[in-house]
């Protein structure tokens, strides 16, 4: 019972002579820890609205939806649920579409909507069914990523005909009509609609 209480006596002192562990906020201002992560902070010109920050945040603070017929994605983050895990950050597909503040903590609001930020993204949609298939800064995103390679994929043959005007505009400004045919290869379309192109040439 001794050294117990000779201990206690000790740590008193020694907390006279140091200063507090704990700071005044909110009457001081707060410095956070050099490795804190704090609130993400959107940056909406690098952001391509590609949705891998909504699959992998386990929070559910970032939700999406999409508008085919407004051609319109709505991504909103609602920093009420964030939990500053940093997830969204780490997996950002171009590492500058949200980033740590590693600064801002103090998100106490009387008014939860306050802290609901939305992007609006234009959708690219299958110009024969209408599936969604992305937005289009993702897709310009990722022909820059793949250079040449882009080619190989038969999704971007739209998108490089711009560029190399590979078809006329004859071509390529007629809608498709009943069914899909070979010139319609220059269109923007999904994955399934173009397989029927695909499997109409093979037969
Ligand atoms: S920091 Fe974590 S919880 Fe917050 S938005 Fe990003 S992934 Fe979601
Ligand atoms: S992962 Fe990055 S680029 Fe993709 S939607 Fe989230 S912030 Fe935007």
């Amino acid at each position: 019972m001794r050294y117990p209480k000779l201990r206690e006596l000790k740590e008193a002192i020694v907390s006279l002579v140091t200063p507090p562990a704990t700071t005044k906020f909110p009457y001081k201002p707060h410095v956070p820890a050099p490795a804190f992560r704090g609130k993400p902070v959107v940056n909406d010109a690098e952001c391509v609205g590609c949705l891998t920050c909504s699959n992998v945040c386990p929070s559910g603070a970032i939700t999406v939806s999409d508008d085919a017929v407004q051609k319109i994605r709505t991504i909103t983050r609602d920093f009420g649920k964030c939990i500053f895990c940093g997830q969204c950050e780490a997996y950002c597909i171009t590492a500058k579409g949200v980033v740590l503040s590693h600064t801002i903590f103090d998100l106490s609001t009387f008014h939860k909507e306050s802290l609901t930020e939305q992007q609006h993204k234009e959708l690219i949609v299958c110009e024969h069914c209408g599936s969604v298939i992305t937005t289009r800064e993702h897709l310009h995103f990722i022909y820059d990523k793949l250079g040449t390679k882009a080619w190989s994929s038969l999704l971007t043959l739209r998108a490089l005909n711009t560029r190399l005007q590979l078809a006329g505009e004859e071509e390529t400004s007629t809608p498709p009509g009943d069914g899909l045919r070979r010139k319609d290869m220059f269109r923007i379309l999904c994955p399934n609609c173009m397989r029927n192109i695909q499997v109409k040439l093979l037969l």
